[in-house]
């Protein structure tokens, strides 16, 4: 029996590379484990069935020598990331059976490292929402209690790794979709910097603020899938070229908005937790200073315009003519409105009216052209800010996973991405740390702290948050 609950992706290479076991026994555990967990928490909507054809294809590069971090590592895929030849339907009915016809970029280097893909998971509806309770194949359960959320949109990838059903994972991150979850189901996830990972093959949401993003157990392993994912692409014009950024050198100081984080719309329990945790970083030898940024409460208005002024764009795409679903009507208008009718969920209904009304002749300036003028001046109050600190701290989310079906009204759920946006906004990477739990109604249920690093600066998410991981 492989202890899949002590596993990491650095221990499970040591063990392969040790024979003892192989990358088939590996991936035949974790499907042991998914069959008996998947049909409660609904992680995956789909498990390849050739996932001990990929693993014994593994385990003849491991017999000939090789030993790529990722070899023969089982991981799993949010349902936004395209695999040749597989179904890929962004949890919507509009892709129920639409197959990709090519291979992302990051899945075309996965390929290469050897990694084994179990599966694709769940999601809110074109990655639009932050507890999977959009997806049109039904909500995903927290397994710290089933009775709450697991955070979205990337809450299958979040939740195959919380509960062995995957080693590691691939996310995608437009407003916190990998971090929030991350947080509330206790393990890490990150957002690199707006342009380090390729974004071809991802279905888009907000094309300047989407971000492929790895989900894993500790900071050490999702810096592993990070470092197999990043670089420049001749396929997505906005990656940029490693060598425009050095490798950080820490100072050691770590910036905090404490207005933001004592804010009233923030749990007393989130409070406490984060002080907490910001001690022990002071215990670690990290000074711990207070940042006033001051526009930084505008960040959730700046992504509610920009995010769903982009998506309503991305998502014109979908016709009924040229991918997935098509419904007949008497005429082309008819198609398209019996099309997307059926196709489209609520959420993204919700934002592709909004999106197409920010955008419309007459609210264009009042609205969007507004929020891409505060855009660029948090852009600039975080370049000043990060002249003097490393990393920037908050708590992930300011509240715990709710229960399922609790938050009925859109803008309690919008407020959940208080923290996170803004990365996505100003286009700097991001990392949340678990940073322990608390107790509600008899459940211990996770918390995180996010930090955020100047752009390109990824090893210092990884070198401080992995202190707090260690903590
Ligand atoms: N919760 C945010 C939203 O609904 C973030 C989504 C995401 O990052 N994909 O827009």
């Amino acid at each position: 029996m492989i202890d899949l609950n002590n596993l990491t992706i650095v221990s499970a290479r040591a063990k392969l590379d040790a024979k003892e076991f192989s990358a088939v026994e590996l991936a035949q555990a974790y499907l042991d484990e998914i069959k008996k967990k998947n049909g409660e928490l609904n992680a995956y909507l789909e498990i390849y069935d050739d996932v001990l054809e990929q693993a014994k294809l593994a385990d003849d590069r491991i017999s000939k020598g090789e030993s790529l971090p990722l070899l023969g590592v089982p991981l799993a895929i949010k349902d936004v990331i395209l695999i040749k030849g597989r179904k890929v339907s962004a949890a919507s009915k509009i892709l129920e059976n639409y197959v990709a016809p090519y291979d992302a970029t990051v899945i075309t280097k996965l390929k290469k490292q050897g990694a084994v893909f179990l599966g694709r998971t769940n999601t809110d509806e074109f990655a639009m929402g932050g507890s999977t309770e959009n997806s049109a194949y039904g909500v995903t359960k927290n397994p710290h209690d089933t009775k709450r959320v697991a955070g979205g949109s990337s809450g299958g990838s979040v939740v195959a790794v919380a509960a062995n059903l995957a080693l590691g994972a691939l996310g995608s991150d437009t407003g916190g979709s990998v971090r929030e979850p991350a947080s509330f189901c206790g393990i890490v996830g990150m957002k690199p910097t707006y342009g380090r990972v390729s974004r071809y093959g991802l279905i888009a949401m907000g094309s300047s603020l989407d971000c492929i993003g790895p989900v894993a157990k500790n900071a050490e392993d999702t810096q592993i899938i990070y470092d197999a994912i990043c670089g420049q692409d001749v396929l997505d014009g906005t990656t940029i070229n490693d060598q425009t950024y050095l490798k950080p050198i820490l100072k050691k100081v770590i910036g905090v908005p404490w207005d933001l984080v004592n804010g009233k719309g923030v749990d007393i329990k989130v409070k406490e937790n984060f002080k907490q945790s910001m001690e022990n970083l002071e215990k670690l030898g990290f000074a711990v200073k207070d940042i006033s940024l001051k526009n930084l409460d505008m960040a959730l208005a700046i992504y509610y315009i920009i995010m769903p002024a982009e998506a309503s764009t991305n998502l014109s795409r979908f016709d009924g003519v040229r991918y997935g679903m098509h419904k007949d009507g008497k005429n082309l208008l008819e198609d398209y409105l019996l099309t997307k009718g059926a196709g489209f969920g609520k959420e993204v209904r919700r934002r592709i009216l909004l999106g197409t009304y920010v955008l419309s002749a007459g609210y264009y300036d009042a609205y969007y052209g507004k929020a891409v003028i505060a855009r660029d001046l948090l852009k600039k109050e975080f370049a000043r800010v990060f002249n003097e600190i490393d990393v920037i701290a908050t708590p992930t989310a300011p509240f715990v996973a709710w229960k399922i079906g609790e938050k009925s009204d859109p803008l309690s759920v919008y407020l959940a991405d208080i923290f996170t946006v803004t990365a996505n906004i100003v286009g700097v990477p991001a990392i949340s740390v678990p940073s322990g739990f608390t107790e509600v109604e008899g459940k211990k249920l996770p918390l995180g702290v996010q930090f955020m690093a100047p752009h390109g600066a990824e090893d210092a998410l990884f070198e401080v948050g992995g202190k707090l991981n260690m903590v």
